[in-house]
């Protein structure tokens, strides 16, 4: 299992890096641990533009001029967790609902109309009420309509996984939140979400289940970000040795507005964000990096080509929220209200192809001859 060292040691090894290490991890062609250290230092703001030219370049290498589109959809507000950060927290009183799954398929296809082909299933934490028979059924309704179908639901069992993905659930999103262990104990205040170390494990549980891609990441807005930066870094490194076919994407939700009225403990700017995301497209070539709607137009704008690789669009984080826009209960509100043809088009005036789908079905095949090998 892997293991986050200590939180304040990670701030340590930040903090000492010097602007000669920056300088020296700049002109390196794979970048380090260490070096990943030196360019989430303050000492590497000044070099700000020198990052976003190289995580630029990089980018192009390794993606070229596309950029995947995606959009969530939210089948439950019902969580029986209480996390102090989010809207959908048990403590909160918003209007609750969870789709039938002849709500959630009508739901998925005004998504397939507007011209999406991988949405991203999203539940609270509430297996009574979307449970693994509920996702399984869903999956199995959707998966020849759609190109990709990933999840974003309470952490899994690794047997569960693999039904799943026989189901046609090619991908799991799931964030440590933070990797702050002090931190998490003061944000997670009841529910099974309490466990730092169940959480933590559960990349690993989906990968070995034989997810085709598995997403990372920390909320930003509740630790320190360079240290949740590192320790990103550490897990995605320990995943990629452990899981080597698998792929893997980091994500950057920002906190956004929610019901229960959360205020950032350890603030994030947009700088920060960026440099974040230049830092760890550096040290990773190929990882995938995800901007969401959290992030507004002008910045979501701004970061094309500059090391993200796939933005949502159109998102409502309400279930039922496509059919009915001016439903009660979203998680959060969102920054970025365009829709995919607003998205694309800025991306197009880029230079940039936007894509629909992010893999091949006959992959599939592949994944699931190997599974059972
Ligand atoms: S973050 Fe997830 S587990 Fe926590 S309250 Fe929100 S939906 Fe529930």
């Amino acid at each position: 299992m892997f293991t986050v060292p200590d939180f304040a040691h990670l701030q340590q090894w930040i903090i000492r890096s010097t602007e000669d290490d920056v300088r020296r991890a700049l002109d390196r062609e794979h970048v380090d641990i260490h070096d990943l250290a030196a360019l989430l230092s303050p000492r590497a703001e000044k070099y700000l533009p020198q990052m976003a030219a190289r995580s630029s370049r990089i980018t192009l290498q390794r993606f070229g001029h596309v950029t995947q589109l995606y959009a969530p959809l939210y089948l439950s507000n019902l969580c029986v967790n209480r996390c102090a950060y989010c809207g959908f927290s048990a403590g909160n009183r918003i209007p609750r609902r969870t789709l039938t799954l002849n709500e959630a398929e009508q739901e998925a296809m005004i998504l397939h109309e507007r011209g999406f082909q991988h949405i991203l299933l999203v539940t609270g934490e509430a297996p009574k009420a979307a449970g693994v028979d509920y996702l399984e059924e869903l999956a199995l309704r959707l998966r020849d309509r759609f190109a990709a179908l990933s999840i974003e639901v309470q952490p899994l069992e690794q047997a569960e996984y693999e039904r799943l993905f026989r189901a046609g659930v090619t991908a799991v999103a799931v964030y440590q939140e933070t990797y702050d262990r002090a931190i998490y104990q003061q944000v997670h205040l009841a529910g099974r979400k309490c466990d730092y170390d169940y959480r933590l494990d559960t990349p690993a549980r989906a990968a070995a289940a034989g997810m085709r891609e598995i997403g990372i990441g920390s909320l930003l807005g509740l630790a320190d970000w360079r240290a949740e930066g590192l320790a990103l870094a550490l897990h995605l490194q320990w995943l990629r040795k452990q899981f080597w076919r698998t792929s893997f994407a980091i994500s950057f939700p920002r906190l956004r507005p929610a019901a229960g009225e959360f205020q950032p403990l350890a603030p994030v700017s947009e700088k920060n964000l960026s440099q974040l995301i230049f830092a760890l497209r550096l040290f990773d070539h190929n990882v995938g990096l995800l901007l969401s709607t959290r992030e507004e137009e002008r910045f979501r704008n701004g970061m094309i080509g500059l090391g993200p690789t796939r933005y949502s669009a159109g998102s409502c984080t309400a279930p039922g929220g496509y059919s009915q826009p001016d439903i009660e209960g979203e998680q959060f509100s969102v920054g970025d209200h365009r829709n995919l043809a607003e998205v694309s088009d800025a991306l197009i005036a880029k230079g940039f192809d936007p894509v629909y789908k992010d893999w091949d079905k006959e992959f599939q095949v592949f994944n699931l001859e190997s599974l059972s090998s």
